[in-house]
């Protein structure tokens, strides 16, 4: 066993945000609720064990009611299902059974309330209908919450944390990630994750220092341990000596320096050395991170991700919310254009309502489009939100994870449907913008034409194309190393997509990460891609990349690409033909 405490250890995981940072590791801990243990009461103390288990579920309940209590009158419709939990608590078949079966086997609290929870699940998930298969969730949400009540554990509560620390976790989902406060946290590390991962996209819109896919960091990192991070290099010191702490501050001043460089074109117009102006746009998860766009010299917000403001709550935002949202990212922007995607719930980003202990394959489940077609009310209620916001600025529509030609048809015919309601009621809104799909499954590459006298616009989210083309879960670090935005299928596939586009009076973009890394722009470009959306941190190195660019090069350069068959050799010509020119922008 290692003497931890004066030893200095390097850990090495995957960089997914730049930036260096050092200070106190924070050890977010996981409830504790996975490792519990069968023990035997003796009878003389069963009726201990019931009270014990009696007073969990009393605190769950008195937690509850007080949430529902403090949520003010506008905000009361988000709460039906909290009030539906404070239901199920005092269940028969969860209240009762779990009595029953501490009497009966004499058994502890915990392990009886395990068994009953596991029985239920079973019991619903072998249930076809919807409906059956979400209580199935609200039961595992509920009994956590006991289940932490009597193990005395705390629910990590990343929003309450209030001292400068770096968070350490095992994983750290994208509602989580979306509650970091930037006053307190540094930086943060974890056991799993990968690059593309929405952790790692947030982290980098937040621009936090950020390493992911440690295997097991949590168990060598201690609570209030001094760690240095650096998110571009995806290093970690433990216990870091004088020496090696001089040296990472001595590279988060240099960091620090070049940012501040590269900020000083962000402004200028992105326009190639023989004239194409190219939109370099922001991604946003948040609303208020559309003042990141504008400070970055974003042209737009060319993805807005609107489905963060429904995870971390138990109920979905109302409509009033959402207009208020989007009015003010619109007006921000004005009169720049505004990219609103649909809500794309699941997949990695799952709501309380639909957790992702109901789908087994989540990233091939219930996901963006098909989740909104399948729930009307909650699609037209946001539909409704954004037509409105559209009469207070510059808004385009799109529509998430589109397979094929009738999901585009049926979301176009509840936008009508949307607008002529508003119409009738004489709510002011417009319904005169561009609508786009995005290009991130196969199966809408190949589809491309078919699409094309639907939308004005296309989006390329090669985050989920890599993904489902390639078979390489965005989120798996053991197979990060295949990720690979050059593999020559993907190139493949964006030639096919700017083909069309240019075939057709559709206009094609590009929202996923690869658009925001400036060694791709030459093809991006070659290729006749017309947008590029990033992180906001990304636009003014993609910029600058744009300024030294020729577009006519760029085209020719694309040909040779797209005649090399690996990953490899296209990675090498890449480097050997603009490396030295991106190596000047970027640390
Ligand atoms: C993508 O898939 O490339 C994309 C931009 O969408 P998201 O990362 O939100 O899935
Ligand atoms: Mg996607």
């Amino acid at each position: 066993m290692l003497d931890r405490d004066d030893q200095e250890i390097m850990l090495r995981g995957i960089g997914v945000s730049p930036g260096i940072c050092i200070g106190m590791a924070y050890l977010v801990d996981k409830e504790g609720v996975d490792v519990i243990k069968r023990y035997s009461v003796p009878e003389t103390d069963l009726e201990n064990e019931k009270n014990r288990f009696k007073t969990a579920v009393k605190k769950a309940k008195d937690h509850l009611n007080g949430i529902i209590g403090n949520t003010p009158e506008d905000f009361r419709d988000h709460t039906d299902i909290l009030e539906t939990h404070a239901v199920l608590l005092k269940d028969k078949m969860l209240y009762g059974k779990t009595i029953e079966i501490i009497d009966q086997e004499r058994i502890n609290a915990e392990w009886a309330l395990k068994k009953v929870v596991s029985d239920l699940q079973t019991m619903f998930k072998n249930m076809h209908e919807p409906y059956f298969r979400e209580r199935a969730a609200d039961i595992v949400h509920v009994s956590d919450h006991i289940m932490r009540n009597l193990v005395g554990a705390e629910h990590a509560n990343i929003k309450d944390i209030d001292k400068r620390v770096i968070l350490v976790a095992n994983d750290l989902s994208p509602a989580e990630t979306s509650q970091i406060q930037l006053e307190w946290i540094m930086g943060f590390v974890t056991d799993l994750g990968g690059t593309t991962s929405h952790t790692g996209i947030i982290a980098r819109t937040l621009e936090i220092p950020a390493v992911l896919g440690l295997d097991d960091v949590t168990e060598v990192i201690r609570n209030d341990d001094l760690i240095a991070v650096d998110g571009s290099t995806g290093e970690i010191i433990i216990h870091p000596t004088e020496e090696t702490l001089v040296r990472f501050v001595k590279r988060r001043i240099e960091y620090e320096a070049h940012k501040a460089i590269i900020m000083r074109g962000s402004c200028l117009p992105a326009e190639t050395l023989d004239g194409l102006a190219v939109q370099v746009m922001g991604n946003i998860e948040l609303p208020e991170e559309v003042v990141s766009v504008r400070d970055h010299g974003g042209d737009g917000v060319g993805l807005y991700r609107t489905e963060f403001q429904y995870l971390s709550r138990s109920g979905f935002p109302g409509e009033r919310e959402l207009f208020d949202k989007y009015k003010d990212v619109v007006e921000v922007m004005m009169p720049k254009p505004v990219t609103i995607r649909t809500l794309d719930i699941n997949g990695d980003k799952a709501v309380a309502r639909h957790s992702e202990a109901s789908e087994k394959n989540p990233a091939l489940g219930l996901r963006g489009i098909r989740y909104c077609l399948k729930n009307p009310d909650v699609f037209k209620t946001q539909i409704r939100a954004i037509l409105r916001a559209a009469a207070f600025g510059n808004v385009k529509i799109l529509f998430p994870m589109v397979s094929g030609h009738d999901e585009v048809i049926e979301a176009k015919r509840m936008l009508d449907e949307v607008a002529e309601s508003l119409s009738k009621e004489g709510t002011e809104f417009n319904r005169d913008i561009e609508i786009g799909v995005m290009i991130e499954v196969p199966s809408a590459v190949i589809m491309a034409e078919v699409m094309a006298e639907e939308v004005d616009f296309f989006s390329i989210g090669t985050n989920d194309l890599i993904q489902y083309t390639l078979a390489i879960d965005r989120g798996n670090r053991h197979v990060s190393h295949l990720y690979q935005p050059l593999h020559p299928a993907i190139l493949r596939m964006l030639r096919h997509v700017t083909d069309v586009a240019e075939n057709t009076d559709v206009k094609v973009f590009m929202c996923g990460e690869m658009a925001g890394n400036p060694i791709y722009a030459p093809i991006l470009l070659g290729m006749g891609i017309g947008e590029l959306s990033m992180n906001p941190q990304s636009i003014p190195v993609v910029k600058r990349m744009i300024r030294s660019l020729k577009v006519e090069d760029a085209r020719l350069f694309v040909k040779d690409v797209l005649k090399e068959t690996t990953a490899e050799r296209i990675t090498k010509l890449l480097q050997d033909s603009y490396g030295d020119m991106v190596s000047e922008f970027i640390i």
